[in-house]
């Protein structure tokens, strides 16, 4: 795939607005409030997806001619939410600039694939936002339904995943999907949600930071006039000078640096680096050596390959260790699992090398935070 750029890669790529579009007023004060912040884009959502109905879910076509003042008035491109074909037809109407797809759609090929007929001859700006399951072949799926039906000018959103249970997140952000996804389309401008992400104002600013410091394209952040009075995602929404002072505090790392001295040392390091990554792949290889002779024995005297009281003590001991070597629990428990998993598949090839299966991948492989 091959896609043509949607914003202005000199400046800082934003896109503010609020959450949903609630009255006229409330639209044209967000963007009056941000016209001259250096945003690129206006947001507003019409429709809204809510995860139970009794929510606000939108105020629908109407809230489209207020997006149409704003280009206006403002003269700033704007974009909203679209999660069927209805919706993209009422905004070609309306002149709406660009387009996003929802969490809540890109999970559903049949959805993704009636809005890409619906653009199809259209070339208009889409941004696609990751699945709400961290699915990244279904984040790619959808881009590539969008791309088939001819459109180019594709970008993406990475806006966190769900989860159950306790989180500093309300959409834990598993940076490494929004990586993956960089490195394999390195010509795709990839934003960061960072409203969605933190579903909080008070971590809104380091997460921008870490969204930059990964080199991501550019943040998508909720503003609206008068955030705890907002009729959906309360929480998370800052004013429009909230907004500014935060983008203003936000440093823009350089993607590489032609100092002499720099380059010296990095190479230094990363030669170090490469060594040691062998080293690494070295010992895991003598690990698995020996657990593949474990497996033999364990076949000569008919004992289960899973041994879960052996496995739980190994997590104990090494995760009291990772805490005397500034590692975090979370990462030597990821970081065993995928071992103990090789270690299973290894030894269930020697137990049954008539059936040698495909081998099994740990669950939760990608990097939380
Ligand atoms: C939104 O941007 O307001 C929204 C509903 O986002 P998401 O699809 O990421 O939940
Ligand atoms: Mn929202």
């Amino acid at each position: 795939m091959k896609f043509t750029p949607i914003f202005d890669h000199k400046r800082p790529i934003l896109i503010a607005g609020p959450c949903s579009a609630e009255t006229e007023e409330q639209v044209l004060a967000t963007a009056h409030g941000l016209k001259d912040s250096g945003i690129q884009m206006y947001r507003a959502g019409i429709w809204k997806p809510r995860t139970r109905p009794g929510a606000f879910e939108g105020v629908g076509t109407p809230g489209l001619k207020w997006l149409k003042r704003v280009k206006e008035e403002t003269g700033l491109p704007v974009t909203t939410e679209v999660a069927n074909a209805q919706h993209v037809y009422d905004c070609l109407k309306y002149g709406i600039d660009a387009f996003w797809i929802g969490a809540r759609t890109t999970v559903n090929p049949f959805s993704v694939q009636e809005i890409a007929d619906a653009m199809s001859g259209s070339d208009i700006p889409v941004i696609v936002k990751n699945p709400v399951n961290p699915d990244y072949k279904l984040w790619v799926g959808a881009i590539e339904r969008l791309y088939k039906a001819g459109l180019t000018r594709i970008a993406a959103i990475h806006r966190g995943f769900s989860s159950y249970g306790d989180s500093k997140y309300r959409n834990v952000p598993r940076w490494q999907m929004a990586i993956d996804l960089m490195q394999e389309f390195p010509d795709l401008e990839v934003i960061c949600d960072i409203s969605h992400i933190c579903g909080r104002r008070d971590i809104l600013a380091e997460t921008a930071q870490k969204a930059y410091d990964l080199n991501m394209d550019g943040l998508m952040v909720e503003v609206h006039p008068a955030p705890d009075t907002a009729w959906s995602d309360a929480a998370q929404q800052i004013t429009p000078p909230q907004f500014i002072e935060m983008v203003n505090g936000l440093v823009r790392r350089h993607t590489t640096s032609t100092d002499p001295d720099y380059l010296i040392q990095i190479e230094n390091y990363r030669s170090e680096l490469d060594d040691l990554d062998e080293e690494l792949i070295a010992i895991i290889s003598r690990r698995m050596q020996l657990v593949r002779e474990v497996g033999a024995i364990k076949k000569e005297k008919n004992i289960a390959v899973l041994q879960p009281e052996r496995f739980r003590a190994m997590r104990e001991a090494l995760s009291r260790r990772a805490a005397k070597n500034e590692l975090s629990p979370e990462f030597i428990s990821m970081l065993l699992e995928a071992v103990h998993q090789e270690s299973i598949n290894q030894q269930e090839h020697i137990m049954n090398p008539q059936r040698a299966a495909a081998p099994e991948r740990p669950a939760e492989l990608w990097l939380n935070d």
